[in-house]
């Protein structure tokens, strides 16, 4: 499923957004945060990795 991302202004695939904080949980739960990132909602934007509406 397609989103429409308005800073760059053209459809893209979302995808799910993994910052410096999920690795660090990830990390001090041992992976078992890991288990959690089917759970994060598409809503990145693949290109500028601004969050799409
Ligand atoms: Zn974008």
């Amino acid at each position: 499923m397609k989103a429409y991302c308005d800073m760059c202004q053209r459809p893209v695939q979302p995808v799910r957004r993994t910052g410096p904080g999920f690795w660090i949980l990830a990390i001090l739960t041992g992976g078992i945060w890991l288990l959690t990132y089917p759970l994060k909602r598409k809503d990145t934007c693949p290109i500028c990795k601004g969050k799409l509406r």
